[in-house]
């Protein structure tokens, strides 16, 4: 009797972030082996990369390298390397240097990036938030500034030095503003002899008419009345029509920066439109409910790149706690299909939105509970934790938070990289080398997102532009 040999179904996850960790995750057991491909080694907590961009955490305290946090699952392995295509008819991811894997079932997670609203020339003075390299990149520039200020003796370009501007005032923008104002005020306020760095200006410009637009009223309003509180300007109604290397316009005013945060909106991966389904006009992915792709039930598209809509009729937030939803729900779907049983319709259980401004100051929305102050303060700290990626990273960030909150210092405070021979020459960013040196790990797709959005539907799309945003609570 002839012996039929079943092959076990190839399951290909790209991306490493909350949506693709997890579902390879929940396909630990499944009868399938996983590849995962991300073209950084590490998975980023991103909820706290602002902590890295103002110098509280290290790097390393929020990531982990996916390698060892599936070292458990044997079924799984861990490709680094950059995709570049899909091909949806011959079931083929394709990799930048050329390379083919085929698959059986597809889950992209690749997330979404910056937009600059259609001014890419913005984003080398005005860095985002996304990866460790932003990070460190805004810390260098942030810690630079004083170091420059110290040395400079005009009073209007030490001004200017010392004028920090955080453009958006959605969770990402309120959280930088705040750290920065307090790093400013209390953790290098006596570490200089010419300059005072409590005075520095920090300034949240956000368009709309007030911060964390997707809260209500009360803890929008708490959230600007404790930046304010700890010595940030806020203006709402402020639209940023200019960004150059040393001032940003906002209407008819020039504000005198060398400093600039952008945290304004983000855009799709550009990857979503390789698979010839439907996207949105931020290249979201318009997604079935079981999270798969009309036409190609093998596909699967969650997290930030997937457009779904909720129970509300509008489309799910692009946050943490959807992404690693849809992560477990596209795993079960898999199994479900492979085992003959049918698929169940995604549901997003909301556990609710956080926001810090800054020590003893959040607020939480959770359902009917809108809380501020301390008590939500505490609650953004134990979820934060609970929810960091590796036991070594708790302890790590456990102790630096219990450090920084006993003596106000921040632990990682570390201008990293070369510094030219002026700290700030003229007409480029802060401490730029004579020669530019382009960020590293900066996205081969940078060409390619620029110039994609329009700032309505940037803003839509995620975590940074803040009208919609849910955030961690209960992840
Ligand atoms: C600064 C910041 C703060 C945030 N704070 C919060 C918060 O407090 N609470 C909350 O709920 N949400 C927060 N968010 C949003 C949350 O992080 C995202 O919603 C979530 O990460 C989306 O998960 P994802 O898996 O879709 O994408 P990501 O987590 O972004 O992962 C995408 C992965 O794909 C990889 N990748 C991309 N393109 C390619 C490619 N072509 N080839 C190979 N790999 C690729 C990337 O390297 C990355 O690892 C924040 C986001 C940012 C940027």
């Amino acid at each position: 009797m002839a012996t039929r040999i079943l092959r076990v179904p190839h399951v290909v996850i790209v991306g490493g972030g909350f949506g693709g960790l997890w579902a390879a995750r929940a396909l630990r057991r499944a009868p399938v082996t996983v590849t995962v491909v991300d073209r950084r080694n590490h998975h980023i907590f991103q909820p706290l990369l602002y902590q890295v961009a103002t110098a509280t955490l290290s790097p390393a305290d929020i990531a982990s390298p996916i390698r060892q946090v599936l070292r458990r699952q044997g079924s799984t392995e861990v490709r680094m390397a950059e995709v570049a295509d899909v091909d949806v008819e011959r079931k083929e991811v394709v990799f930048a240097d050329g390379d083919r894997m085929e698959y059986d079932y597809l889950v992209l997670a690749t997330g979404a990036t910056h937009a600059y609203f259609g001014h890419p020339e913005w984003e080398p003075l005005a860095p985002g938030l996304k990866s460790l390299e932003d990070a460190t990149e805004i810390r260098r520039r942030f810690l630079l500034a004083f170091e420059a200020a110290e040395q400079e003796e005009d009073p209007e370009e030490r001004r200017a030095l010392l004028t920090f501007v955080v453009i958006g005032g959605g969770p990402t923008g309120v959280e930088m503003a705040g750290a920065m104002a307090e790093t400013a005020r209390r953790s290098i306020a006596r570490d200089f002899r010419h300059i005072d760095p409590s005075h520095a200006r920090i300034l949240l410009l956000e368009g709309g008419p007030s911060l964390l637009a997707a809260y209500p009223e009360p803890l929008s309003r708490y959230a600007s009345e404790a930046l304010q509180l700890r010595g940030v300007e806020v203006r709402t109604g402020s639209i940023v029509t200019d960004v150059q290397p040393d001032h940003v316009r906002v209407g008819d005013e020039i504000v005198r920066t060398r400093n600039v945060v952008w945290a304004a909106g983000v855009t799709a991966s550009p990857l979503g439109k390789r698979l010839g389904a439907p996207t949105d006009r931020v290249g979201r992915v318009q997604i079935l409910s079981d999270l798969s792709i009309p036409g190609h039930p093998e596909v699967f598209v969650i997290g930030d790149l997937a457009n779904l809509d909720g129970d509300d009729g509008k489309p799910l937030p692009g946050v943490a706690q959807v992404a690693m939803q849809m992560g477990r729900r596209a795993a079960s779907n898999i199994v479900a299909s492979i085992e003959g049983g049918a698929r169940t319709a995604f549901r997003y259980k909301d556990k609710g939105s956080m926001a810090v401004m800054g020590r003893r100051a959040a607020v939480l929305h959770m359902g009917r509970v809108k809380m501020s102050g301390v008590l939500a303060w505490w609650g953004w700290l134990l979820i934060h934790i609970f929810f960091l990626v590796g036991f070594r990273n708790r302890i790590s960030v456990f102790t630096q938070w219990a450090w920084s909150y006993v003596t106000w210092q921040r632990g990682a405070r570390l201008i990293t990289g070369e510094v030219g021979a002026e700290l700030a020459p003229p007409g480029k960013p802060l401490g730029t080398p004579d020669t530019h040196q382009s960020r590293s790990g900066q996205d081969a797709d940078a060409a390619e997102r620029q110039g994609q959005t329009a700032p309505a539907d940037a803003e839509a799309t995620g975590w940074m532009g803040g009208d919609r945003h849910q955030a961690s609570a209960g992840r």
